[in-house]
């Protein structure tokens, strides 16, 4: 079970509701930036391939940053899931307390520090990124 207080768990919550509206308009905004994209311009008229390529580095910042977005969202999720059900606070490797301090400053954290070091090492090599399709 987690030592938290009510008050810590109510300000956590409100900390996790308030990034996910920011990352859901964000989320939102750059979807909003592709409905602009001029979908009316054949591709056989993109004849240069430095600016299909710089058009297609722009397509996968864009992708990645929303990758990013998405990838939080999914956090914050699981964090109030953990909320709801009482498992929030406590390491899901260990089973300690997640100090509140750490908490207060990533609301997402499901490890306690060394626990989430050594994830991080034995998961280094999985790429966060993954590029999309050629646009071909
Ligand atoms: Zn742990």
């Amino acid at each position: 079970m987690t030592a938290l207080h009510d008050q810590d768990l109510a300000r956590l919550r409100g900390a996790l509701d308030a990034r996910a509206a920011v990352l859901r308009a964000e989320v939102g905004a750059i979807d909003d930036e592709k409905a602009d994209l001029p979908r009316s311009v054949p591709m056989s008229q993109v004849e240069d391939d430095a600016e299909r390529g710089e058009e297609r580095t722009r397509e996968a910042m864009r992708h990645a940053e929303q990758e990013r977005d998405i990838d939080e969202l999914r956090a914050i999720a699981a964090a109030l899931e953990r909320m709801a059900d009482g498992r929030y606070g406590s390491c899901v490797d260990c089973g300690i307390d997640i100090p509140l301090a750490r908490l207060l400053a990533q609301p997402t954290a499901s490890r306690c520090v060394p626990c989430q070091e050594r994830f991080e090492t034995s998961h280094r090599a999985v790429p966060r990124v993954s590029l999309p399709p050629a646009i071909d």
